[in-house]
């Protein structure tokens, strides 16, 4: 059978950037088993035959309404798949989905019939929640990233931006490349909707990362190559503060003056 990537370079191009992704999640230890998922909003890469494809699966119930979702299209990783697998065969370990027009249902339009993701449905609240907006982000990733999660089993950490102060102050770049910090969610049952609707209103309130307490994070941006630079340089810096404890010492980050400075010249949001 005809791959649907086959002709069209920039959906294939969008999909390659997806597995190599999902490669170094495997590669960073942040994708054990079929942990993590990944979602891109694909709509902006589909012609006017692939409107017309049919599906090969019959309408399947997302489980809620999405009114911003009717006729999008999506990329999501198939339930029970593994980051490693996707990232050699990302058509087999992942599918393409369009939202019908009752934004209650979607179908499968290609390769394989793999079911979406078990967290579609938070995924694609999110996703809703964007395109509502008018944001230009188009993927979203989440991940088990270990330092980042493990800097989450200690309480003060978790009071708000104690964490993104931290991380912010271990290297410069931490601040410029992830201008918006780290949000922290408390820990909610994985694939709820309590959890998936405070994922959402703390992207509300300004962050493009947030920190699931003892489980991961959830990223958003305009791709997912983006969305997992942002996780990266915040889990270096955990990194960084670890090797500082290691070594004996709590790291004394740079002052508050040094990050204000940093903001001014790259001319960071607030
Ligand atoms: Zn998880």
């Amino acid at each position: 059978m005809k791959s649907i990537l086959e002709n069209r370079p920039q959906l294939s191009a969008e999909i390659e950037k997806v597995a190599e992704v999902a490669l170094y999640l495997w590669q960073k230890g942040w994708a054990e088993r079929n942990g993590g998922n990944i979602t891109v909003n694909i709509t902006e890469y589909v012609d006017s035959e692939m409107l017309s494809l049919p599906a090969i699966s019959s309408p399947l119930e997302i489980g809620t309404v999405l009114p911003a979702l009717k006729g999008k299209w999506f990329y999501c990783k198939g339930t029970g798949k593994r980051m490693r697998d996707l990232s050699v065969r990302p058509m087999e370990n992942g599918s393409i989905i369009r939202i019908t027009d009752d934004c209650a249902h979607y179908e499968i339009v290609a390769d394989s019939p793999v079911r979406p993701t078990s967290e579609l449905p938070s995924h694609l609240s999110v996703h809703n929640y964007l395109i509502a907006k008018g944001s230009p982000y188009k993927a979203s990733l989440h991940t088990h990233p270990i330092e980042l999660v493990a800097m989450t089993h200690y309480r003060p950490f978790l009071e708000k931006d104690v964490l993104t102060n931290i991380l912010w102050s271990m290297i410069p770049e931490t601040k410029a490349f992830c201008p918006r910090g780290l949000g922290v969610v408390p820990y909610m049952l994985p694939g709820s909707v309590a959890l998936a609707d405070e994922t959402i209103r703390t992207i509300d309130s300004g962050y493009d990362v947030v920190m699931w307490e003892k489980h991961g994070v959830f990223a958003v941006d305009v791709d997912i190559m983006d969305a997992f630079d942002q996780v990266d340089v915040l889990n270096k810096a955990a990194l960084i503060y670890e090797a500082g404890k290691n070594m004996g010492f709590t790291p004394e980050g740079m002052t508050q003056q040094q990050m204000r400075e940093i903001s001014e010249v790259f001319g960071l949001p607030k």
